[in-house]
């Protein structure tokens, strides 16, 4: 299935307020340019990975290193080619092939249901989050990912470091998980809404990885260190 461009869609109740909403579209702007220079190259994101490529990838990256899951791309990928062919294959044997990438056995039925889904239904998911939760191994995460790589719906890819950069540039969120804080929800979906929905979550990730990491962020060479929240919070604390 060819990738089509990502549809914008806002819920009209929405938790952002008017400010909020302006500077999400600034740190949305400023991401895609740092993006354009600083950008990771990895074989998921090249022209030639297709749609399988893309949603298979967002599951082995879920609580992994996209410097693991680069490593064992080639290998994963010439092993199976297609759904069907993951369908196919016995836990056994795609534990055994997920082992590098570690919660191997918890990956190999996940990844296992989705092709079996997918393989039934011509690699054609569900177009609709409600339609989508239904499939079994379809949580948030991989439930955005495929709105976003096989149907062009802007959503956002989740997890901490997105939660992250977006805390630290605005605020904390008030929910523990982030799969439930309405705030964040609305927050990650504004910033990914962009025609560049892709590439807005790629730089996010990116971003996250090499400025706003999780520990020491290197806000002294940070774009958004001028108008940054939390910036602005740890100067103050700063000794003089
Ligand atoms: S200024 Fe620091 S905390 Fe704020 S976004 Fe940049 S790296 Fe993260």
């Amino acid at each position: 299935m060819r990738y089509s461009r990502p549809q914008i869609s806002m819920s009209s109740c929405n938790p952002l307020s008017k400010s909020e909403k302006a500077k999400i579209t600034r740190l949305r702007r400023k991401l895609l340019g740092w993006y354009d220079e600083n950008g990771r190259d990895f074989p998921w994101r090249r022209e030639e990975a297709g749609t399988f490529e893309k949603i298979c990838v967002e599951v082995l990256l879920q609580r992994t290193k996209a410097e693991t899951v680069a490593a064992a791309y080639p290998k994963f990928f010439k092993k199976y080619n297609s759904w069907s062919q993951i369908a196919n294959a016995s836990i056994a044997e795609l534990e055994e092939t997920l082992k590098p990438l570690g919660l191997w056995k918890r990956r190999a039925q996940s990844i296992k249901m989705l092709a079996t889904y997918a393989h039934e239904h011509r690699g054609v998911f569900p177009a609709t989050k409600e339609e989508l939760l239904k499939v079994t191994a379809v949580g948030q995460y991989v439930c955005n990912a495929i709105l976003l790589f096989q149907h062009g719906k802007a959503r956002p890819l989740i997890d901490v470091n997105m939660a992250r950069v977006i805390e630290r540039y605005l605020r904390p969120r008030k929910l523990a998980d982030i799969r439930y804080d309405p705030w964040l929800q609305a927050a990650t979906l504004w910033l990914v809404s962009d025609k560049k929905a892709i590439n807005v979550n790629w730089a996010v990730l990116d971003f996250a990885n090499s400025i706003c990491r999780s520990k020491k962020p290197r806000c002294c060479i940070c774009i958004l260190n001028k108008s940054c929240s939390y910036r602005k919070r740890t100067i103050l604390e700063e000794p003089i």
